[in-house]
């Protein structure tokens, strides 16, 4: 059997007629940038993650970019991030001219460490910005109270995490703004690039519509030095329809999740936790292993497809080689060890089973 760790053709393939429909619905509009189809997909959105305001942009790196610049956040500024991430959470801040200041994650939920946030909180520090890291939410509660009493924003990395909640309230509504990706991989992934930031706040996200169309409220009259980072008609025809089975590829998600839970416990591997309060939405499902060479060797010829995420810490790539960010030991320790399993809506019960097996089978050799 083969299984691999995500199939996008199959899935996108299984709505090959609503996806159809909605390139010829772009085609005949005649209308390719700003249009009613990317009005449309905001506001759906936007209702499905129970806030007030989204604004749909070019990529979940932009999203991120201009959520910190609309909120004010420049050159000199610190900025909370977690030492275990994708890189672009860090890019962001370095991109404005800010720094990013790691904290540590906990190990058994990968997500920052409440704890650990105040030692790290400088005069210099204006934001604290959580990743919902593999689909779990962040410990909200504790962050946002951290963020109260220092006076500082919370800005979330919601890429992975779109419709998930956390102590029953839309994870949108426990941060000033929140950015999604719609990279193809993602949870509600286009056909290409997207992003999107998510509100409350009336005034971030006008901020926001300008930033994204050259710094422009009215044609040809720029207030201030924007980019150039629109949803393009096309993806948003496209995400529309992908939204619409979006919370029934999340259960799907969930189910998976709950038989490799079940079906994991008692090895000796490290599965992962979901914190009190938080519902994982299971972008990721992400064990380690003290043998993961030999566990992805196994596998990989037993036809199981694995990933890494992801094999080196933003601090010891290349482009933080000037930052001079000290060691830190547990996002290295997750790096060493992290495995993730297949994940997906394109998974079937016998093909999760059988990745089951070969792992039992690997850990009793
Ligand atoms: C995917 C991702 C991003 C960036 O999104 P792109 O759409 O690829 O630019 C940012 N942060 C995290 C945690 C991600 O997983």
């Amino acid at each position: 059997m083969k299984v691999p760790f995500l199939d996008l053709k199959r899935l996108n393939l299984d709505m090959e007629s609503e996806l159809t429909a909605a390139f010829q619905r772009v085609l005949h509009s005649g209308h390719y940038l700003l249009g009613e189809e990317g009005q449309r997909f905001e506001n759906e959105l936007a209702l499905h993650e129970g806030v007030d305001h989204c604004v749909a942009v070019g990529s979940g790196l932009d999203a991120l970019t201009l959520m910190l610049e609309a909120t004010g956040i420049g050159a000199g500024d610190e900025v909370i991030v977690p030492s275990h991430t994708f890189i672009a959470t860090w890019l962001a801040v370095s991109r404005l001219g800010a720094r990013p200041v790691p904290v540590e994650p906990r190990p058994n939920t990968y997500n920052l460490d409440p704890h650990l946030i105040e030692d790290a909180i400088t005069s210099r520090t204006v934001a604290i910005m959580p990743v919902h890291l593999y689909g779990q939410p962040a410990e909200m509660d504790r962050i946002g109270q951290i963020a109260e009493r220092r006076g500082l924003a919370v800005l979330a990395d919601a890429a992975q995490a779109v419709g998930a909640r956390y102590l029953g309230q839309p994870l949108g509504t426990w941060a000033e703004a929140s950015a999604l990706s719609f990279y193809p991989g993602k949870n509600l992934g286009a056909l290409g690039d997207g992003g999107a930031v998510i509100t409350n706040d009336g005034q971030l996200a006008e901020r926001l519509r300008s930033l994204r169309n050259y710094g422009s409220r009215a044609k040809y009259v720029h207030d201030e030095a924007g980019v150039n980072s629109r949803l393009d008609e096309l993806q948003a025809a496209i995400l529309r329809e992908k939204l619409t089975r979006l919370s029934q590829a999340t259960a799907r998600r969930q189910e998976i999740a709950k038989r490799y839970l079940e079906g994991l416990g008692g090895l000796e591997l490290a599965l992962p936790e979901v914190a009190v309060g938080a519902e994982h939405v299971w972008h990721l499902f992400v064990v380690r292993s003290e043998d993961r060479d030999g566990l992805m060797g196994h596998l990989s010829t037993s036809g199981v497809q694995c990933l890494i995420h992801y094999p080196i810490p933003p601090h010891m790539q290349g482009a933080y080689r000037d930052a001079m960010v000290g060691p830190q030991p547990i996002a290295e320790m997750i790096a060493g060890s992290v495995v993730s399993l297949p994940m997906g809506p394109h998974l079937t019960d016998s093909q999760v089973d059988y990745v089951l097996e070969a792992i039992r089978d690997f850990t009793r050799r």
